[in-house]
């Protein structure tokens, strides 16, 4: 008879929300993270279909996180933005910084192993079930029993889907390709191409400079908030990008209010729970989702409760979940009948530029520091608050 593991926390997924909960644990609860075990059914470094657009709010939690970014990254600071009419310039020094994947996730995961947690790469979670107070999880490597798992294993989520909820949701789909360039040329300028939505495409299309490999590229792209139906216009736009071969395309899963987001000893983070339905960028709300969630289970081990009943609604009314409800409204409006008008506020106004790109980034919306939030969980367990 084979063994069964027990574990009192299990993350499953090292992209940037199942590292980002493991770091914010290590934070508020070592203990507990250092107790802790992280599985990746890749080896990494892994490749993951991605822009690697990190607006400067990822770097504000990362830097939270006491986490330098020490991976090659080219620094933004011109947006030009494509809505019919003129080209829109922005000049904004340090409006995004542009990675690769397989590096940045990588980063990520050895500075967290590096702070003690227990990772596990190239084991699969094959299938998963409650049992009583225990969730049984079949992987590649064997049977694990934990008290604790969170869901970080992305947009097609296992986890969601036989624990929290079956049902495929809202999901958005982007196709990326990298293009060889000549050289850089500062100011370095990313592009949103938002052309094609009266047309009827319901997203845009991008080109991100980047590096690979120490050689320049275009990272090129087409998002839709439609997951089917759009192949031959994205085919084109990616075509016009001169991205002939190798394209990869991934969905994403967006965030809807009112989805449940945890059940007994599960709870969902970064795609696996949904991210940002205008933009399509998820790597600043996986970290968010997972500074939330760390919280919650620090206080559930705390209580030795495991239900997680209110963890949905503290995503809906926390920044995180305010401004992922936002971004679903602005996306059911600019890719729907309204998307005219609203190319042309944009094109128009300098103000709702500067209001757009300021919500895109981060600026000034957000949620307190990680310091705060583990003060205000002290506070809670040991009862100092009210
Ligand atoms: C083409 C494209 C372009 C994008 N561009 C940007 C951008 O420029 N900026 C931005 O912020 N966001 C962008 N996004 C969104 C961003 O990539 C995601 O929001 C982000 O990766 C979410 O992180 P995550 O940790 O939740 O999931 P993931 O990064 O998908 O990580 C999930 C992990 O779980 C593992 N896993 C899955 N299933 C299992 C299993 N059964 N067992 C064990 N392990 C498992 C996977 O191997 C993976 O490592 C883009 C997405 C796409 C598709």
């Amino acid at each position: 008879m084979s063994s069964v593991e027990r574990r009192d926390l299990v993350i499953v997924g090292g992209g940037p929300a199942g590292t980002g909960t493991a770091l914010a644990l290590q934070r508020l609860a070592p203990e507990l993270a250092s107790e802790a075990l992280l599985l990746d059914r890749a080896d990494f470094p892994r490749e993951k279909p991605c822009g690697g657009g990190l607006i400067p709010r990822t770097l504000d939690l990362l830097e939270a996180l006491d986490i330098p970014l020490s991976v090659p990254a080219v620094q933004i600071d011109q947006a030009e933005v494509e809505a019919g009419g003129p080209r829109i310039e922005m000049f904004s020094k340090g409006c995004c910084w542009v990675i690769r994947r397989w590096e940045f996730d990588e980063m990520l995961l050895e500075v967290a192993r590096g702070r003690g947690l227990e990772v596990r790469t190239g084991v699969r979670v094959r299938d998963a079930r409650r049992e009583g107070e225990r969730t049984i999880l079949e992987t590649s490597g064997g049977r694990i029993e934990a008290r604790v798992v969170v869901a970080a294993d992305g947009s097609g989520s296992l986890l969601r889907r036989r624990l929290v909820d079956p049902s495929e949701g809202w999901v958005a789909r982007a196709v990326t390709a990298d293009v060889p360039m000549e050289a850089l040329s500062p100011p370095d300028a990313y592009e949103f191409d938002f052309r094609e939505v009266p047309r009827g495409l319901a997203g845009y299309a991008w080109s991100f400079p980047c590096w690979i490999e120490g050689r320049p590229h275009w990272n090129v792209g087409v998002y839709s908030v439609r997951r089917r139906g759009e192949g031959v216009r994205i085919a084109e736009l990616l075509d016009r990008r001169g991205a002939t071969a190798a394209r990869r395309a991934h969905p994403i899963r967006l965030y809807e209010a009112g989805r449940p987001l945890a059940a007994p000893g599960v709870v969902l983070v970064g795609d696996a729970a949904g991210v940002d339905p205008l933009l399509g960028e998820g790597i600043s709300h996986a970290l968010e989702y997972g500074r939330l969630a760390a919280v919650e289970i620090a206080e559930a081990f705390g209580r030795e409760e495991f239900d997680f009943a209110g963890y949905t609604q503290r995503v809906a009314r926390a920044p995180l979940g305010k401004m992922l409800r936002l971004l679903g409204l602005g996306a059911r409006f600019a890719y729907g009948s309204k998307g005219k008008w609203c190319l042309r506020l944009a094109r128009l106004s300098r103000t709702a530029q500067r209001i757009g790109m300021n919500h895109y980034n981060g600026v000034g919306l957000w949620s307190p520091p990680v310091e705060t939030l583990a003060a205000r969980t002290m506070e809670r367990s040991t009862g100092a608050a009210a």
